[in-house]
């Protein structure tokens, strides 16, 4: 026994850390709420998990595209295509599914109905069209200026629709603030829960992002362009190779810091969280609607879709993304944890390291299931309150710009709040009733980024099967995973 349990840390050490970091992280947060820290010292206490959130990020953007054009550059343009086609064929499909289970699970539910529920109904805001989003998620396609694009303003288009009329600002709640910097008067920051006298503008949560899409598509294409150009582009490829195999000797090393990372990460959250006893009967079964559809989507359908198509055990390949789900967990972001997923995909589950380079990324920024189907529970659970009728081309409409919103969604914590309101204004709902669900959003959150990052991860064993016959080496068993049960 002893031989078993030591030989089973030696392989799953890593998570076990991180599990329990997720765990005492909850313990230490509950047990401080009470002692009324000042927001300095809680600054002070989160540094840790802020420094996590740092290291993730700084990775993102070296390895995007170095994976990207590496990948590519070595793939023969009809395999490239074919598993382009797959990849965004399936990621439409699962991310449609999902919107229509979170849809089935709202209508039985029903949580909106009944009386302990004021809606915010401001009406007047500003609205924003289906149009208005398709354009920003092209705009954001072709970034401008690349450098720029690498730390721009998350949409700054999308963001103005959440200039909240002043009563809507309540202590923990959306605070919307113009940016004095910004002479159009058009960019703002959405803060969810520091006091409202303190705007941190460059700490995790603010609006300062990247623009993911645009550096994919760009590095797609430059891996793409690299594999036709032969001798000539053979050194840049070279060069990425050797950076991307650096970045991932830095996520092995930089994992170990991570479980000491997560205790801060969670702690600071809870201790910044409104009082659950507030939150309404309701807002619970809101909370329960959601979750379920999560658990439905997550570990019935999309393991049974994997093995449909593969016909291999999906737990056994779950089990390898373990570590991966735990720092999405802990973060909340799709994006951050991007450098730990492509890790267990090359280490656990043995994926084709092409596949994983293109799919990941890809899915990483257009493939939000999770998201998606919180964004169509929460539009009807909207309607429901508002005591709305929703008739059947209405629900239609949910389902197609849900499915809209989630791939204009940026893999950051809480991007579905804000792209959201494009699913609202579709179908007349009052905007400013974010308002209602935001004090729960950051628990959801972290379950629904799960979900994101176990569909990237799925999707790349799946593409990876499919495509088996171009990429011989995919679908190769780890000896310690067996995926080929
Ligand atoms: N936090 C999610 C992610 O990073 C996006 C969202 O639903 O807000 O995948």
């Amino acid at each position: 026994l002893r031989r078993r349990a030591k030989n089973f840390l030696k392989r799953n050490g890593l998570l076990t850390l991180s599990v329990l970091a997720v765990l005492t992280g909850c313990v230490l947060g509950f047990s401080l709420r009470g002692s009324q820290l000042s927001t300095q010292a809680k600054i002070y206490f989160s540094f840790p998990g802020e420094l996590l959130m740092r290291m993730l990020k700084m990775l993102i953007l070296p390895l995007i595209t170095s994976s990207l054009m590496s990948g590519l550059s070595s793939m023969e343009s009809k395999a490239c295509c074919r598993m382009g086609v797959l990849t965004v064929t399936y990621y439409l499909w699962t991310t449609f599914i999902a919107v229509v289970v979170g849809i089935l699970l709202v209508i039985i539910i029903k949580p909106g109905v009944g009386t302990d529920m004021e809606s915010n109904r401001l009406g007047g805001g500003p609205v924003m069209t289906s149009a208005d989003a398709l354009l920003d998620l092209i705009r954001n396609m072709v970034p401008s200026n690349l450098i720029e694009a690498t730390f721009q303003q998350y949409k700054t288009d999308l963001l103005p629709i959440l200039k909240l009329p002043a009563r809507t600002v309540k202590p923990n709640f959306v605070y919307v603030v113009p940016d004095d910097s910004d002479p159009s008067g058009r960019t703002v920051y959405l803060e969810l829960t520091p006091p409202p006298e303190i705007h941190y503008k460059t700490s995790p949560g603010s609006s300062q992002q990247m623009n993911v899409l645009g550096i994919v598509i760009f590095s797609a294409t430059m891996g793409l362009l690299l594999g036709r150009m032969g001798e000539r582009g053979a050194p840049l490829v070279n060069v990425c190779q050797c950076i991307n195999e650096c970045v991932m000797k830095i996520i092995n090393a930089a994992v170990w810091y991570f479980p000491f990372g997560i205790i801060f990460l969670v702690a600071g959250k809870i201790l910044d969280m409104q009082d659950p006893s507030t939150l309404g009967r309701k807002l619970g079964w809101y909370t329960i609607t959601v979750l379920a559809g999560l658990f439905v989507h997550g570990l019935i359908l999309l393991p049974l879709f994997y093995f449909i198509l593969t016909r291999k055990n999906p737990f056994t390949y779950i089990r390898g993304l373990l570590q991966a789900m735990v720092i999405a967990l802990a973060t909340s972001s799709s994006s951050a944890t991007l450098p730990i997923t492509m890790k267990c995909l090359l280490e656990n589950c043995q994926v084709d390291r092409q596949i994983a380079r293109f799919v990941l990324p890809v899915g990483a920024t257009i493939n939000m299931d999770g998201t998606a189907l919180y964004e169509a529970v929460a539009a009807i659970f909207i309607a429901q309150v508002n005591d709305y009728e929703l008739d059947l081309g209405q629900l239609v409409t949910i389902s197609i710009t849900a499915t809209a919103a989630s791939i204009g969604a940026a893999g950051i914590p809480q991007a579905g709040l804000v792209t959201m309101v494009i699913v609202l204004t579709s179908v007349g709902l009052p905007p400013d009733d974010i308002t209602l669900i935001v004090a729960i959003d950051w628990v959801l959150d972290r379950f629904r980024t799960m979900i994101n990052v176990l569909g990237d991860a799925l999707a790349a064993g799946i593409i990876a099967h499919l495509c088996r016959k171009d990429f011989p080496l995919s679908g190769t068993a780890h000896p310690s995973y067996g995926t080929q049960d």
